[in-house]
C-alpha cells in the first residue's frame, strides 16, 4: 500500500443536493493541482451520481456514508456495494457513530457490512470505531477498541491488496468543536494498531490497512496531529462543509 495519507469528507444529512452540488463544485475548483494525499468526499445518495459527473476528470473520490450487507432483495430503504460501486463510489464509511446511536446499528450489522463490502472487492471500507464519553472517563477506551475491531473484522480475510480504512473517532469528540488532544489520538492509533497486528499480522496491517482520525478537525487544530505516529489521514465533518476550509486541513496534512 501507498503511504500517502487519505482526507474524507463526511457531508452527513447536512447539505440539500443544490447545497451538495455547490460544494462539490467549489471542492472540484479549490483542488485544482492538489497532490500528496487521496481526497474523497461522501455525499448523501440522492447526490452521488451528480458529484460524480461534477468530479469526473478529477482524482477526487466518491464515497458513500453506509451500505446495506445483503446483495439485493426485498431490503426497503437499504442500498448494496453493488449499487455503490455502478454509482462510482470507491469508499464507504461504515458504522458511524451517529448510525450507532440514532439507528441502533451494532458491531454484528457492521462486520456484515465490512464483509460484503470485501466481498464486492471494489470498495473500501472505512469501518468506524470510537468510544463515549463514560467509557473515556472510567478509562475503558483500550478494551473498547479492542472489542469494536475484534467484532467487526474477526474472521475476515483480505485479498490482494484490499484496502481498509479505521477510522478512529473518539463519540464524545464529533462535532463538538473540540478535537481531542493529539497525544491521545496518538496513543488511541497504536492500541488499534497493535490489535490488528494481533488480528491480522504486522505484513498485512502494513500493507492493507490505514487508521485515520476523526472528531472536530479544523484548519485551527489540525496542524497538531500532522507527523504523528499511525495517523494515516482524517475523516473530516464539519470542516468539510467549506471548500476553503477542507482544503486547509487537507493541504496542512500533506506538509
Ligand atoms: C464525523 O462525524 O465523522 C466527523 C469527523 O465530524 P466532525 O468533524 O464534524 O466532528
Amino acid at each position: 500500500m501507498n503511504n500517502e495519507k487519505i482526507i474524507i469528507a463526511n457531508w452527513k444529512m447536512k447539505l440539500s443536493l443544490a447545497e451538495t452540488l455547490a460544494l462539490a463544485e467549489n471542492i472540484k475548483t479549490k483542488f485544482q493541482g492538489f497532490s500528496g494525499a487521496t481526497v474523497g468526499v461522501c455525499p448523501n445518495y440522492i447526490s452521488i451520481l451528480e458529484v460524480k459527473e461534477i468530479l469526473k476528470g478529477t482524482d477526487i473520490k466518491l464515497g458513500a456514508q453506509d451500505v446495506f450487507w445483503e446483495g439485493a432483495g426485498a431490503y426497503t430503504g437499504e442500498i448494496s456495494a453493488d449499487m455503490l460501486v455502478e454509482a462510482g463510489c470507491e469508499y464507504v464509511i461504515i458504522g458511524h457513530s451517529e448510525r450507532r446511536k440514532f439507528l441502533m446499528v451494532n458491531y454484528e450489522m457492521i462486520h456484515r457490512e465490512t464483509k460484503a463490502v470485501l466481498n464486492n472487492g471494489n470498495l473500501v471500507p472505512i469501518v468506524c470505531i470510537g468510544e463515549n464519553w463514560d467509557e473515556r472517563k472510567t478509562d475503558r477506551r483500550d478494551f473498547v477498541l479492542f472489542d469494536q475491531l475484534q467484532q467487526a473484522l474477526s474472521g475476515l480475510d483480505l485479498v490482494g491488496n484490499q484496502q481498509v480504512v479505521i477510522a478512529y473517532e473518539p463519540i464524545w469528540a464529533i462535532g463538538s468543536g473540540t478535537a481531542i488532544e493529539p497525544s491521545e489520538a496518538e496513543y488511541a492509533h497504536k492500541i488499534i494498531k497493535l490489535t490488528l497486528n494481533d488480528m491480522f499480522g504486522m505484513k498485512i496491517v502494513n500493507n492493507n490497512f490505514k487508521i485515520i482520525y476523526g472528531g472536530s478537525i479544523s484548519s485551527k487544530n489540525v496542524k497538531g496531529f500532522v507527523g504523528l505516529e499511525n495517523l494515516d489521514g482524517m475523516l473530516v465533518g464539519g470542516a468539510s462543509l467549506e471548500a476553503d476550509e477542507f482544503y486547509k486541513v487537507a493541504k496542512a496534512l500533506v506538509k
